[in-house]
């Protein structure tokens, strides 16, 4: 019996990894692919969680990660504003990020099976069963799910989000271009929003959210980008100039922003099976690892021998998780409706180049501290 199966191998689940093996747990972490690989996200890291990333060792400095210290905001027609981040952040691949930190979660004695993609959890007698691909199967006291945005496993566990469509898809490109190297920019166009930000090496990440009713009118994810996003001129010359250096795009649909549960079926879900900000925010991936330090300190004191009881564990986690982030994914949803309409998106340009305090503020409400 393992003390703890981790489900999904992102950074909520590899952080957990890491700091549960390091305390001396016996830590099964099970990711449905194989490292290195892409994932659709914008790959701009606030740099709320450097300080915790340093203390455990795990910021990839030899990567060399773009420092990003700007923020462009454009309008669907073109317009711009420009802004000095008090916190920015720095742009890191994915594909290079998550391999980084399976390398330390390995390093700490934690034991990862890829290729392996859960499709069964079952509770009962304060212990779970877990069933994956190849008819693996594994027991422990605590089951972590950090198996990102959707699965088929919230179908199993009937979450209310799963049965709702969501409006929204979600493209992803790396690309070489002529751009600055510490600006992260927002473009707007009709229906979505894209940013462009740098990652290691000569690579810029290219990712947008679009309204799915865009890929219905154009008909093709390229005609979309032609017909739509090329109406603001910034995204026109970006799809005329880069070089793509992906054969094709990276997809996903059904991106909901409703929002979840921290816990359910006494799993303890961590990262975006907990709640999924958006995008606009650009940081998810700080609230995936920040999810995972509360939860390893709490599991932590769990295993305590003067630690508490499994309903504590529960409640603790659910009260911190929605104490740190309930309010930021709820500005989140809120500003998200700033993006996407000519006349919304120049009044957001407005505010950022007329109300700089103003518009600072509303950024920092959808970021937490350093921690
Ligand atoms: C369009 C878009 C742009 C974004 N841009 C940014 C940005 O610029 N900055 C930012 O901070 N955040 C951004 N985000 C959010 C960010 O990507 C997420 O918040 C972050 O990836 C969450 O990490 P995670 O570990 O919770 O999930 P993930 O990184 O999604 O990891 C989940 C893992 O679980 C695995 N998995 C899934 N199901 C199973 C299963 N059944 N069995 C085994 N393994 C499974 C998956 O393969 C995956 O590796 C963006 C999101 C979107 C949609």
């Amino acid at each position: 019996m393992r003390d703890v199966i981790i489900i999904g191998g992102g950074l909520a689940g590899l952080v957990n990894a890491i700091q549960l093996a390091r305390s001396g747990l016996d830590v099964l972490l099970l990711e449905k692919n194989q490292y290195p690989f892409h994932k659709v996200c914008g790959e701009y890291v606030s740099h709320e969680v450097v300080p915790f990333m340093k203390s455990l060792g795990i910021y990839p400095l030899e990567m060399e990660p773009a420092q990003i210290t700007r923020f462009q905001l454009t309008s669907t027609n073109g317009n711009q504003a420009l802004l000095n981040l008090n916190l920015g952040g720095f742009g890191i691949s994915r594909y290079a990020f998550d391999h980084y930190l399976l390398q330390k979660a390995l390093d700490a004695g934690a034991t990862v099976l890829q290729n392996a993609s859960v499709e069964y959890v079952n509770y009962e007698n304060d212990e779970f069963q877990v069933a994956w691909s190849g008819s693996g199967e594994g027991f422990s006291r605590l089951v972590i799910g950090a198996y990102g945005k959707r699965s088929k496993l919230d179908k199993g566990l009937d979450r209310g989000f799963i049965s709702k469509r969501s409006p929204f898809i979600a493209v992803k490109y790396h690309i070489k271009t002529n751009l600055p190297l510490d600006l992260i920019a927002l473009h707007n166009f009709r229906g979505g929003y894209c940013g462009i930000v740098k990652v290691e090496g000569e690579t810029f990440n290219l990712c947008y959210l679009s309204r799915r009713e865009n890929l219905k009118i154009s008909g093709s994810i390229s005609q979309m980008e032609e017909q739509i996003l090329s109406q603001n001129p910034y995204l026109q010359t970006l799809f005329k100039e880069s070089e793509f250096m992906f054969e094709k795009p990276l997809v996903i649909n059904e991106v909901s922003f409703t929002p979840k549960n921290a816990v359910e079926d006494h799993i303890l879900m961590s990262g975006d099976s907990a709640g999924l900000i958006t995008p606009l925010c650009g940081n998810g991936m700080a609230m995936a690892i920040h999810s995972a330090k509360i939860l390893s300190q709490l599991i932590l004191r769990y295993y305590d021998p003067k630690g508490f009881p499994r309903y504590q564990l529960e409640s603790e986690y659910a009260r911190e998780w929605s104490s740190k982030f309930a309010r930021r994914l709820w500005v989140g949803r809120a500003t998200q409706n700033l993006f996407g309409s000519p006349w919304a998106s120049n009044l957001g340009v407005g505010l950022f180049k007329y109300l700089k305090p103003v518009a600072r503020k509303l950024v920092e409400q959808t970021h937490g501290g350093p921690f």
